[in-house]
């Protein structure tokens, strides 16, 4: 294509609300265009790029006996009622009347519509499993719409669904899902890890994450170098905190403390103070207090917390009106019992520095504990806590945190929908059974701005060939010059058979156009410039930033 017939408004200046890399980049490199809060246009780069990120996610889902359908985005709120997510989705789901006064979703994700039609076409066993994918425009009122295509209101996701008779065939399914997603994310050459993850509200017994590494990702997951265990932090589990050898005064400590049970026999056993102990239970992470009731620590069902949470004093009674405070499941915080020990939300509980903390292992505790020194916390939702460095569930090394952006889930849902919807089949034996569903999706526009997050350098982004909107850009260094001009033209005329070829005619600036090339990231670069009376022209790889002349006879052979 010829960038004088092409749409790619660049930019100098980087817009101040762009909030991540990837934003920054695809505006720059006029890829997209912002039309509302978290609402873009893509323009011709971008959907060159999306083309290809589609062609490759159908291609591993029909490899795996998928079959693509597109399903509206227009979702008639009877259908969401008879799951009840009318009313359990929230904010998020973007609402809508018509005309005659019905009510209508724009669609955020298809189990309700996908529900409905194959509870009406797929009666028997024997037509199952199935597997069915679509491509498509989803919408969700997000809180934070933000980080360009990385959150957005509207967006591209391929979602995927499977039916089927037994567990055994989901787990199946599931399975090649993993399998094919793991391929997808390769070729897109996404550094990515599939992470245990928690499935929440919406049940199911069992899902990964597929999280693209970056810093700006924002969900944390904890994996371990030694092997494959990874999970998103809400669902990581670890085995015991392993001793910290450092050379500081008051170093951290492991003693034995058999048959403590209580924060009670704790302190005696140490020779403190209660309180001492109890607020040494307390740590302030993000701000945020929370009870250092680290594994071990669990039993310690003496002590009860008056007030701990910002500068109220509450009574707290019982379990339940602790976990109310802090918006904690029930059963997560561990027991927390007994009487009058008045903690105080300041800093006086964050600077003590000589926690005593459990050491997960039974009959054992840490003493001399210093958060900042020994251990590096990461606190989340319920009140669970990791540290950096405690061994991994699976017992082969320390865990470590990253950043991760989740580009896509798989999930075995169950029966929940086809039970709310009553989708069944007939069993081999004639009776109707509820059919056992999986969901699978990945979020195709979000994948492009991860690849960018990882895929840049400080011109401008550098494409992975899998998926680069071109493959070759020829760029004449003067357009006015007329043996340059007719050499480029030649050898776009000559490559855009076997390659994607963007030809740079434009009559700007050299500069400009280099700028630009490097802004847009196509591997391969052939400059026609001074030379180009000599047939001699530069190659230049984007990735290494390599350059060298190549005589036009030899170019075909250099570029291939
Ligand atoms: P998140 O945790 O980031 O909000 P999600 O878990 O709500 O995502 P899913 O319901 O699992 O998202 O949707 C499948 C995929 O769609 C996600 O893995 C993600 O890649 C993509 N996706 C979800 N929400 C958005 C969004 N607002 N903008 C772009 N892509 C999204
Ligand atoms: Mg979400
Ligand atoms: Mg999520
Ligand atoms: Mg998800």
């Amino acid at each position: 294509m010829k960038q004088s017939k092409m749409f790619i408004p660049t930019l100098r200046e980087v817009p101040n609300d762009a909030d991540s890399k990837s934003h920054q980049l695809l505006l720059k490199a006029g890829m997209i265009k912002q039309v509302a809060s978290g609402v873009y246009s893509y323009l011709p780069i971008a959907k060159r790029v999306l083309n290809k990120i589609e062609a490759i996610v159908r291609e591993e889902m029909e490899a795996i006996d998928g079959v693509e359908i597109l399903m509206p985005a227009l979702q008639p709120s009877e259908l969401w009622s008879e799951s009840g997510r009318w009313q359990s989705y929230g904010a998020e789901l973007m609402r809508m009347t018509d005309r005659h006064g019905r009510e209508f979703a724009l669609g955020p994700t298809h189990e309700e519509i996908i529900t409905s039609l194959v509870r009406d076409e797929l009666k028997s066993y024997k037509k199952l499993p199935v597997t069915l994918f679509q491509i498509q425009n989803k919408f969700r009122d997000e809180k934070r719409p933000r980080f360009g295509l990385l959150r957005g209101r509207e967006f591209i996701m391929k979602d995927a669904y499977s039916f089927h008779a037994t567990e055994e065939s989901l787990d199946e399914t599931y399975q090649d899902m993993y399998d094919a997603y793991s391929r997808i994310f390769s070729r897109v050459n996404l550094n990515f890890r599939p992470v245990i993850a928690d499935s929440g509200a919406i049940g199911g017994s069992h899902t990964h994450e597929f999280m693209a590494l970056a810093e700006i990702g924002e969900d944390t997951i904890c994996y371990t170098d030694e092997s494959d265990y990874a999970a998103n932090i809400e669902k990581a589990e670890v085995k015991y905190v392993p001793n910290v050898a450092h050379t500081e005064e008051k170093a951290l400590e492991k003693v034995h403390t058999p048959g403590v049970k209580t924060a009670q026999q704790l302190a005696d056993l140490l020779g403190k103070r209660l309180d001492e102990i109890v607020k040494s239970m307390i740590v302030k992470v993000d701000d945020q207090f929370i009870m250092f009731l680290i594994r071990g620590h669990h039993e310690l069902n003496d002590v009860k917390v008056k007030s701990y949470f910002g500068t109220e004093t509450v009574e707290m009674a019982t379990d339940e009106e602790i976990q109310a405070i802090l918006g904690a499941t029930p059963g997560s915080l561990g027991p927390v019992g007994v009487e009058k020990i008045e903690i105080y939300a300041d800093n006086s509980v964050q600077d003590l520095n000589n926690l005593s903390v459990g050491a997960n292992e039974t009959d054992y505790h840490y003493v001399n504990a210093n958060l900042g020194r020994d251990f590096n916390v990461k606190a989340f939702d319920d009140f669970r806590f990791i540290l950096e460095g405690e061994m991994a569930a699976d017992g082969s090394g320390p865990i470590k945190f990253a950043e991760g952006i989740e580009v896509g889930q798989v999930f075995k849902l169950g029966t929940k929908y086809s039970e709310s919807m009553n989708a069944t089949f007939l069993n081999d034996q004639g009776r109707a059974e509820p059919m056992i569903m999986g969901c699978y999706g990945i979020g195709v526009s979000r994948t492009l701005s991860a690849v960018i997050e990882q895929h840049h350098d400080d011109k401008g982004i550098i494409w992975p060939t899998s998926i680069t909107p071109f493959e070759i850009h020829i760029i004449t260094a003067n357009a006015k010059q007329d043996t340059q001009r007719e050499l480029a033209d030649q050898l776009y005329d000559a490559y855009k058979r076997d390659f994607e070829v963007l030809y740079d005619d434009r009559n700007e600036r050299a500069g400009v156009k280099f700028n630009d090339a490097d802004l847009i990231g196509v591997p391969v670069r052939i400059v026609v410039g001074k030379q180009a009376a000599d047939e001699i022209v530069e190659v230049k790889n984007r990735r290494t930033g390599e350059s060298f002349e190549v005589p036009v006879s030899e170019l075909e052979e250099k570029i291939k």
